[in-house]
């Protein structure tokens, strides 16, 4: 069977991709990746759903026993890719989607040369610190910290596959699905059955 496609969404913090994420996943049939974290809950964050909440000594042990497929430092917290779940979905041809930043990101390019990578913009600045401050949930020096990590992250884009601003959500939610629907239908996804069907016709040929 075809693998899965891997798809890698990133964007500064409060461009909304985890909105995107939510949403794509409600209206489409993707496996989404929970993530491992040692920051703290947020309100309405749910152990297993939103993260797997860990001590820093639980995510050093599961770095140890090679249990993530990246693991990257963000403000302060590790955030990792837990790698059983991932393999397990891609291999049953699922396409998986994680929403991680750049620097996994990074590593996610090198271990899965055929990952699809997203980068989601905000319409503008203004509209970032007005997401960020509108969702609530940081405190004027962790949002401070997140602008600044915003501007050091600019500097991956160019890595990336493509870039999705998202205004409209529902625009920014069709246009992720579509990048993963055409990625299902690049050549090196139908390797084996170009191989079978080009050599049945061959042998067709008197
Ligand atoms: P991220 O996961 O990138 O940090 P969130 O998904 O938490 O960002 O979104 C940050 C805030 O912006 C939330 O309050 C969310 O409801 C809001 N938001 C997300 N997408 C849009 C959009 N297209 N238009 C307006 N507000 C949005
Ligand atoms: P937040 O604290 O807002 O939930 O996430 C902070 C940042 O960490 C976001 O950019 C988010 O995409 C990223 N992140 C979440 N999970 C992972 C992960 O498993 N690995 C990496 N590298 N980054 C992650």
């Amino acid at each position: 069977m075809a693998k899965g496609v891997l798809c890698v969404l990133s964007g500064f913090s409060g461009s909304g991709k985890g909105t995107i994420m939510k949403e794509v996943v409600n209206r489409y049939d993707y496996a989404l990746s929970v993530s491992a974290t040692t920051r703290k809950p947020r309100e309405g964050e749910q152990e297993g759903v939103s993260y797997f909440f860990l001590t820093t000594d639980e995510f050093k042990s599961m770095i140890a026993e090679n249990g993530f497929i990246e693991w990257a430092q963000y403000v302060g917290n590790y955030y990792g890719t837990p790698r059983a779940y991932v393999e397990e979905k891609l291999s049953a041809g699922k396409d998986v989607i994680l929403e991680i930043e750049p620097q996994g990101a990074m590593q996610v390019k090198e271990q899965y040369p055929d990952a699809v990578l997203i980068f989601v913009l905000p319409p503008s600045g203004e509209e970032l610190y007005r997401r960020l401050t509108g969702r609530g949930t940081e405190t004027e020096e962790v949002i401070r910290s997140r602008m600044k990590r915003a501007s050091e992250e600019a500097a991956y884009i160019d890595q990336y596959d493509y870039v999705v601003i998202n205004d409209d959500l529902g625009e920014s939610v069709e246009a992720v699905h579509a990048i993963i629907r055409s990625a299902r239908e690049r050549r090196s996804a139908h390797a084996e059955a170009t191989e079978r069907i080009c050599s049945e016709i061959k042998i067709m040929v008197p």
